[in-house]
């Protein structure tokens, strides 16, 4: 159901020319009430421009749906969301998105499945006016047996969105059993990170353990429910899988039994002390992983987490074997792939190893970014080698 009709500015009007579905609240020439849904946007001259989804508490009032006017309801969902998931194609994991938001050219919209389960997040205003229809339209898609809306992320808060954890249709266990590539973990859809799990990762993973040496030695830093160090305990002699939270690591401790592993060691401690301890002890690792939260949870704090990725990945470099890798990544938004990888450049040359450039990564391929909007890409890493 339209709600309204929005008038944008011509420099709004560019903007969706231009291949980027937002519109910012200083672009929008006319509001189209107080309601958030979605809307008919025109230009000034009264032109029909498309359809979007308006969010009349948040900086970013438009998101682009569809350019054309024939109704946006849940056949329209169903289409949009089997469309993005048949994208998806040749992924070795039970888990995966199959809808990125504006990556997939459903802005706001995130939909993963985890087995037949889907846990799905709506989080702008005018999509949760859509509710029933995204509901429909996954079912619609995927088939699922039950959906689980994970709406506590912070982003609602711009949006004046309530936080809740809802189950829209059937039935959703506490933990659901994945299988990557031949490792079995437990995510956790009602409680975990994110959607349950960092699906984002799964390609990396695979990455470094192909890369990892075979009867050495593996530090995985960061390790939340040991993911990473799972797959590394194939490969290695021995893995040692670091977290500060205990309960994060009797979850990978449970992970690691339920694949038979027996050589990981789960360590409590915080990364950079840890590393520190290391060196200082002159302990030497073939393999490390270092995947840290969002340093930089804002544009101002910026300085201060780029000093924290290189101080990690400085210690973590001078305590690599000769040959050895160090798979290493940053996922706040605000630290750009240019600054991330000046940072890297920083932390080599103080660190007087050379290091190789072995691979450029991204999220997985299921996470998609628009080449023409910067925002829908936020993971950044590298796989480097220590060739003396
Ligand atoms: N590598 C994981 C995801 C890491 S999430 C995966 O692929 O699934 C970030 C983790 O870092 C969380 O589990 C958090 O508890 C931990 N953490 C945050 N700050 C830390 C610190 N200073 N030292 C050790 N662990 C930390």
């Amino acid at each position: 159901m339209i709600v309204g009709t929005a008038v944008v500015t011509a420099k709004g009007a560019e903007r969706w020319k231009q291949g980027h579905p937002w519109i910012y609240r200083s672009d929008v020439a006319e509001e189209p009430g107080k309601e958030p849904g979605i809307i008919r946007v025109t230009d000034r001259k009264g032109r029909f421009l498309g359809q979007a989804l308006y969010s009349p508490k948040s900086e970013i009032r438009l998101r682009l749906l569809s350019r054309s006017d024939a109704p946006v309801d849940a056949a329209w969902w169903g289409e949009r969301i089997s469309a993005a998931a048949s994208r998806r194609t040749g992924i070795e994991a039970s888990a995966w998105r199959a809808v990125h938001a504006e990556g997939d050219s459903l802005p706001s919209l995130v939909v993963d499945r985890y087995g037949p389960w889907v846990v799905a997040q709506l989080l702008s205003a005018g999509l949760e006016r859509s509710r029933d229809d995204v509901v429909a339209g996954i079912r619609a898609a995927l088939a699922p047996d039950g959906i689980l809306l994970r709406n506590d992320a912070g982003v609602r808060r711009h949006e004046g969105l309530p936080l809740d954890v809802v189950l829209a249709y059937g039935a959703v266990p506490e933990t659901v059993e994945v299988e990557e590539a031949g490792v079995r973990y437990l995510a956790a859809p009602w409680s975990g990170q994110k959607t349950g799990a960092f699906l984002d990762q799964r390609e990396n993973r695979a990455l470094v353990a192909r890369h990892t040496r075979p009867g050495g030695r593996a530090l995985d830093l960061f390790t939340y429910h040991g993911s990473f160090a799972l797959h590394l305990a194939r490969p290695a002699a021995l893995v040692v899988a670091v977290d500060q939270s205990a309960e994060a690591l009797a979850r990978g401790a449970d992970n690691a039994r339920l694949n038979g592993i027996s050589n990981i060691a789960w360590r409590e401690a915080n990364a950079f002390d840890l590393l520190r301890e290391l060196e200082q002890r002159k302990e030497r690792f073939d393999t490390i992983v270092l995947d840290p939260p969002a340093f930089a949870k804002t544009k101002d704090t910026l300085p201060r987490a780029v000093a924290g990725y290189k101080e990690i990945n400085l210690r973590a470099m001078r305590i690599l074997t000769r040959e050895g890798v160090l798979f290493t990544c940053s996922c706040s938004y605000h630290v750009s792939r240019d600054v991330f990888m000046a940072m890297l450049a920083d932390a080599a040359r103080d660190s007087g190893r050379r290091l190789q450039l072995v691979a450029v990564c991204g999220a997985a391929g299921d996470h998609p970014e628009i080449v023409n909007v910067p925002e829908t890409g936020y993971l950044k890493g590298a796989l480097l080698r220590a060739i003396d």
